[in-house]
């Protein structure tokens, strides 16, 4: 009797230690993994401006920064597009019809207002290696929550802001124009909060230019780029993310910084940062699957 019972609780101790080894492990890859998505959530020029929140105006509601700062009574369909977002079946419903329905040709007959933007003015190329020319200047247009973009992709914006809206889609513009000063902000900010964590100031300064883009080579300062978020009380952001991934190239904007082009952009994956490039470069783009950098080349690869 007794050694077998010695046994038994030998065997007992056995399996309490591989189950605690397996407890061990689970915690590390879930803490392994809440860190990289962590980082990968970070955005190296975007990490102070992607609310963890609705942006909320001081009434207290989320405001969706698209409506010219002195326009009139919202159209028919900007009224339809409230009303559809009242019920999160229609919602649904819309969402799935959103995504297969209308082409470029069909926004561009809807929307005349857009026009042909093939000019070399929203080709420009803005990275670390190109910063924003000296003399660059931008006619604004403000929107109704204070952001400022170009005027020049104001129509296609708010085309493709009343087109999302007619599908149930609460969305806003986050950021638009962003002067150098504010982006030196960010960086002294980010520096700041480095050395704060105890680094050197060397070191908070090589930390801080991995996440943000040094001033002069943010494509917000050309007026020309936004972030779109979702209002969270309505809409959640893959349904966003989803929509603009798969629409608004239509429009012609393009989603900057994709993931499978990190390697080239430099920067991580920001599904919210749209960039104008006009609607024939963004149908190109989207049908060859280019990035910014990767079309221009193709461009003087195929120049006569
Ligand atoms: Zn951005």
């Amino acid at each position: 009797m007794k050694p077998k019972r010695k046994r038994s609780t030998l065997i007992l101790i056995i399996v309490a230690e591989v189950l605690l080894l397996i407890a061990g492990c689970v915690l590390i890859v879930y803490i392994l993994k809440r860190h990289s998505d962590n980082y990968y959530a970070q955005s190296i020029e975007d990490e102070y401006i992607y609310p963890e929140q609705p942006y909320e105006t001081e009434d207290g509601f989320a405001d969706d920064g698209l409506t010219e700062a002195e326009t009139e009574e919202p159209t028919e369909e900007q009224t339809t597009a409230t009303t559809q977002t009242e019920t999160t079946e229609a919602t649904t419903e819309a969402t799935t019809e959103a995504t297969t329905e209308g082409t470029t040709t069909d926004v561009a007959a809807a929307h005349p207002e857009i026009g042909v933007n093939d000019g070399d003015w929203c080709l420009i190329l803005v990275n670390k290696d190109n910063p924003v020319p000296e003399d660059y200047s931008i006619e604004f247009t403000d929107l109704s929550n204070g952001k400022q973009v170009d005027s020049r992709i104001y129509p296609a914006l708010q085309a493709m802001f009343d087109d999302a809206r007619s599908y149930g889609m609460d969305l806003f513009v986050r950021e638009g124009y962003r002067t150098s000063d504010e982006q030196q902000r960010l960086m002294d900010e980010r520096i700041e909060y480095y050395e704060n964590e105890g680094y050197s100031y060397d070191e908070a300064v090589d930390f801080a230019h991995q996440y943000v883009a040094v001033p002069g080579t943010s494509e917000h300062e050309l007026g020309i780029s936004i972030d779109i978020n979702a209002n969270n009380e309505v809409s959640d952001d893959d349904t966003i993310y989803n929509w603009l991934d798969e629409n608004a190239y239509k429009y012609g904007f393009i989603k900057r910084y994709p993931e499978n082009k990190i390697d080239i952009t430099g920067i991580n994956n920001e599904p919210w940062h749209y960039r104008y490039v006009g609607q024939k470069a963004a149908k190109e783009m989207k049908d060859m699957d280019l990035c910014l950098e990767e079309y221009l080349t193709y461009l003087s690869d195929n120049a006569e």
